[in-house]
C-alpha cells in the first residue's frame, strides 16, 4: 500500500495546490515531513530578545553551523548561534543518513594552493568524527558505524583504484565478489563491489540537534526562530539584527547553505548550484524480510548511478533519497513507486511483503560545482572578520562536522587561513540552474534506465 506522509498530506490538502508544489520544489516542506525528527518534539530554542554582545556569531544551525558553534564553545570562545527556525531545519534534517568517510575523487584538489593535502589529512584523521562526537557528547543520533558497500553489476577499474588509494591512506576497504555481496546484501543482482569497513549511518536531524545541545551545554548561547535580516558594521564590530534582538560581535560565521532569501551579504547567494532532492522512508520492515534484506545492515549505494543510497535505520525502516524529475518534487507516490520497482527488481524477496511509505520530503543541497565529483565545500572571507562555510553539497554528514571543527580551531587561534579549506572570496557562478538541469533532466533519467537494464 502506498501512503503519503502525514505532514506532507496536510500540505497537499491546502486550498492552493501551487503552495504545496512550491514547498516541495523549494525543499521547504515542514521538517517534520522528514523521517528523522522524533515523535516527541525536542525542546525549542527561544528567539533572541534584546541586545547582547559576543565574540563570534554563527548564523544557521545545520551540520556546518552546529559544528562551528560546538567547537568554538569547546575552545572557550564566546559564541552566539542564530537559527532562522530551529536547528536542523534545513538540508541537515532532511538528508539520507549516509556517513561517507572518503572523497570520491581527489584530482581537482591539485588546483588548491596546498593541493588539498590538509583537507585529505584531516579527513583521514577524523573520518569517524560523526561517531566520535556522538560518543564524546552523549549524542543519541542513531549513529551506527556499519560500513558502506558500493555495489556494481561487474568489476570496475575506477572503483578498484579508489579502494587502493584509500587503502594506502590506512582505510580498510576491499573488493567483494558476487558471493560476498549476496551474503551482505541479500541480492544476486550486484556481482561485485567495494566494502568500506568504516562509515555507516546517522540520524542527521538528531545528530545536528545533538551538536547544538552540546554547544549550549558548553556555553554557546543558542537562539531559534531568529532569522538574521541584516549585518552592519558598527565601529570595529558587526551588528547582527533579528526580528526581536541584536547581537554586537567581533566576528561572524555564515552557515546558511544556499543563503536563499537572505538580503545580508548578497554576494553569498550566487555562489552555488542548488539541487532539490527528495527523501523517502518506509514504515518499519517486517522481521521476516529483514532476515534476508541487507542482513549485514551495511549502508549501500549503487555504482555508478548512486540511484538509491539505502539505509536501514534503528527503527528498521528503509530510508533513501533520490532526485525528482522536473516538476515532480511533490509527487510522493511516483517516487515511492520507482523505489518499489527498484526493490522488487533488486531484492525479489520484497515482492512477498507489503511495504508502506511512512515519510516523504524534499530538501535542497548547495554545491560549488556543477560537476558532481568536483563539488567541494567552500570557506569564504566575505568581509572584514566575516567568514562563510557553505556549499557542502551532497556529503555534509562528515564534511559539516569536520570542516566546522577545522574552521573553529582556526578562528580560535586567530588564523582563519589555517582552516583546511582554502580561504577564498565569494565568486558568483554563471548559471546557477546548470547542475539542477543536468541532474534532474539528464543524469537521473539515464541512471534509472541504466539500472533498469542492468548496464554499467
Ligand atoms: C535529500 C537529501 C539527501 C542527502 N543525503 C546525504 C547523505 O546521505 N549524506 C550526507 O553526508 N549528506 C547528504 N545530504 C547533504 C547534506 O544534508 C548537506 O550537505 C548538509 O545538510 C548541509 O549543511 P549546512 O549546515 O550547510 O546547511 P543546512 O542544513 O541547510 O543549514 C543551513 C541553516 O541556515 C539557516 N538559515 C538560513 N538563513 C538564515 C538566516 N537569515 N538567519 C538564521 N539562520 C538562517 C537555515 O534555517 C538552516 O537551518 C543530503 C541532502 C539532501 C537534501
Amino acid at each position: 500500500m502506498n501512503r503519503i506522509a502525514p505532514g506532507s498530506a496536510d500540505l497537499i490538502r491546502r486550498p492552493d495546490p501551487r503552495q504545496a508544489t512550491l514547498a516541495y520544489e523549494s525543499g521547504t516542506v515542514p521538517v517534520h515531513c522528514s523521517a528523522w525528527p522524533p515523535e516527541e518534539p525536542l525542546p525549542l530554542y527561544p528567539a533572541l530578545a534584546g541586545h547582547i554582545e559576543t565574540d563570534v556569531v554563527v548564523i544557521g544551525a545545520g551540520l556546518a553551523g552546529a559544528s562551528v558553534s560546538l567547537h568554538l564553545a569547546e575552545l572557550g570562545v564566546a559564541t552566539v548561534t542564530l537559527e532562522a527556525r530551529q536547528p536542523a531545519n534545513g538540508a541537515s534534517g532532511r538528508n539520507a543518513g549516509h556517513v561517507q568517510p572518503f572523497l570520491d575523487v581527489l584530482e581537482p584538489l591539485q588546483a588548491w594552493p596546498d593541493k588539498g593535502r590538509r583537507l585529505v589529512d584531516a579527513l583521514i584523521q577524523h573520518r569517524n568524527i560523526v561517531y566520535d562526537l556522538c560518543l564524546k557528547h552523549g549524542i543519541q543520533g542513531d549513529a551506527s558505524p556499519d560500513g558502506l558497500l558500493e555495489a556494481a553489476f561487474q568489476p570496475s577499474a575506477a572503483l578498484e583504484q579508489k579502494a587502493r588509494r584509500w587503502r594506502d591512506f590506512g582505510y580498510e576497504v576491499n573488493p567483494v565478489d558476487a558471493a560476498q555481496v549476496r551474503t551482505m546484501l541479500g541480492t544476486e543482482r550486484y556481482r561485485w563491489g567495494i566494502h568500506w569497513k568504516e562509515g555507516g549511518r546517522v540520524n542527521p536531524y538528531l545528530f545536528t540537534q545533538g551538536m547544538v545541545a552540546a554547544a549550549a551545554r558548553l556555553g554557546a548561547r543558542v537562539y531559534g526562530d531568529s532569522p538574521v535580516s541584516a549585518c552592519e558594521k558598527d565601529g570595529q564590530r558587526w551588528r547582527v539584527t533579528t526580528p526581536w534582538g541584536t547581537v554586537l560581535a567581533r566576528r561572524i560565521v555564515v552557515c546558511t547553505s544556499g543563503h536563499a532569501g537572505n538580503a545580508f551579504f548578497p554576494q553569498l547567494a550566487q555562489t552555488q548550484y542548488p539541487l532539490v532532492a527528495c527523501g523517502l522512508a518506509t514504515r518499519p520492515l517486517p522481521d521476516a524480510l529483514l532476515e534476508t534484506l541487507n542482513p549485514s545492515r551495511v549502508v549501500f549505494t549503487q555504482f555508478p548511478t548512486g540511484l538509491y543510497p539505502l539505509v536501514i535505520d534503528g527503527r528498521k525502516r528503509l530510508v533513501t533519497a533520490t532526485i525528482p524529475g522536473p516538476g515532480q518534487a511533490g509527487n510522493a507516490e511516483t517516487h515511492f513507486n520507482y523505489l518499489l520497482r527498484y526493490l522488487h527488481r533488486t531484492f525479489p524477496q520484497t515482492r512477498a511483503f507489503t511495504l508502506e511509505l511512512e515519510s516523504y520530503w524534499t530538501g535542497v543541497t548547495a554545491s560549488s560545482s556543477h560537476v558532481y565529483h568536483q563539488d567541494y565545500a567552500k570557506f569564504y572571507r566575505v568581509e572584514d572578520n566575516v567568514f562563510a562555510l557553505m556549499n557542502l553539497g551532497t556529503w555534509g554528514n562528515v564534511m559539516g562536522p569536520l570542516l566546522g571543527m577545522s574552521l573553529a580551531r582556526a578562528l580560535a587561534a586567530g588564523r582563519p587561513e589555517d582552516c583546511v579549506l582554502p580561504l577564498e572570496a565569494p565568486v558568483p557562478v554563471r548559471f546557477p540552474g546548470l547542475f539542477e538541469f543536468k541532474v534532474r533532466r539528464l543524469m537521473i533519467p539515464a541512471a534509472r534506465l541504466v539500472d533498469k537494464l542492468g548496464f554499467t
